[in-house]
């Protein structure tokens, strides 16, 4: 999936373009930990007890539903606790639409080797933000992006209520206490990883890495700031490759051109967001327009279908002809690190 700064350009490029009534200016900070989506339950690794299980059911299945169940919510509440929800739910539909349409692509050029996978992400937000935004990576104060305080109680109180009405049956309900968890690690992950001030981390990620407990590729999770070799990250040149979900697929799409077909999508989903919250439409409507598949690209279920297993995510393909040398890049910023702190 794509990582967490793209996910704030993207829910930035669909809401500038929506009417000023559905904008949720106001709430930016709050707009931009929701485009993170089920991201934040994934870096609860620190903090107990934890609500790992929610990033990956959300992940595979049941998406649409949340979204309706939030906004089917949100009209309960008035006033201030109202626009946070809203700014909440439209930063969260964001998140599903940019994971299912470019994840394909992520898996089909960064292939299995360790730790490749997140780091390609980290590429591909080094080359985004300097595509849309002509901005540098080293240059990101990520932690001034997100509300200091984490989300609003509303907000938290909602998403529980939406989750554990959607997963019934699926597991341990949600406490307010594991999602409280996962948005104080979630934050403290991005602070810890901040482009603009992350050697310290970084050094430190590198001295674990060599300890007894190695080995784990940390660096892998930072944005890379040095210069990394001129590779057609993007696919500008329209290279056929392989979709890993589907026998036998091909594409010539650019990074770009499927962020376009994102866009594209979420404006709809959005709209329909707005519709929703206005009370317009019926919530249910989302259910249709965002779909229930999974994020990774692959199937859509019905509605009512089964919550997915792994087995039924897992991938058909890979085309490891595509595959960029991410594994080598990685090894060289380990050297690169060694020759600079030969102390560690
Ligand atoms: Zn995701």
């Amino acid at each position: 999936m794509p990582s967490q700064i793209l996910h704030i350009l993207f829910a930035e490029d669909i809401i500038k373009q929506l009417r000023p009534a559905c904008a949720g200016v106001s709430v930016k900070k709050i707009i931009n930990l929701a485009a993170q989506g089920p991201d934040i339950f994934y870096h609860n690794q620190r903090t107990t007890p934890t609500a790992f299980r929610f990033g990956r059911l959300l992940h595979r299945s049941r998406y649409g539903s949340v979204l309706a169940a939030l906004v089917r919510h949100a009209h309960e509440l008035r006033g201030q606790a109202f626009e946070e929800a809203a700014g909440y739910i439209l930063g969260f539909a964001t998140h599903a639409v940019l994971d299912r349409i470019t994840h394909p692509y992520i898996v089909a050029f960064a292939g299995g080797c360790y730790q490749c996978h997140p780091f390609f992400e980290r590429i591909l937000d080094v080359c985004m933000i300097k595509e849309l935004r002509d901005a540098e990576i080293g240059r990101i104060d990520l932690p001034s992006w997100f509300p200091a305080e984490g989300l609003p109680e509303s907000v938290r109180n909602l998403l529980i209520r939406a989750l554990n009405e959607v997963y019934a049956g699926a597991g341990q309900p949600l406490l307010p206490e594991e999602l409280g968890n996962a948005v104080y690690d979630a934050l403290n992950f991005y602070r810890w990883t901040n482009p603009a001030v992350a050697e310290t981390a970084r050094v430190l990620a590198f001295k674990h890495d060599r300890d007894e407990n190695g080995g784990r590729r940390r660096l892998a999770l930072f944005h890379p700031l040095e210069d990394l070799p001129e590779l057609d990250y993007l696919n500008k040149e329209h290279k056929t490759w392989h979709r890993p979900f589907i026998q036998g697929a091909v594409s010539s799409e650019s990074f770009i051109d499927l962020y376009g077909k994102a866009l594209d999508k979420g404006r709809i989903v959005l709209e329909t967001v707005c519709a929703c919250l206005e009370g317009k439409k019926d919530a249910e409507a989302l259910e249709t327009v965002l779909g229930n598949g999974n994020l990774n690209g692959k199937i859509d279920i019905p509605v009512d279908g089964p919550v997915l297993s792994r087995k039924d995510t897992g991938l058909v393909h890979r085309g490891p002809e595509e595959h960029f040398p991410l594994s080598g890049i990685l090894d060289r910023m380990y050297e690169r690190m060694a020759e600079v702190h030969p102390e560690l």
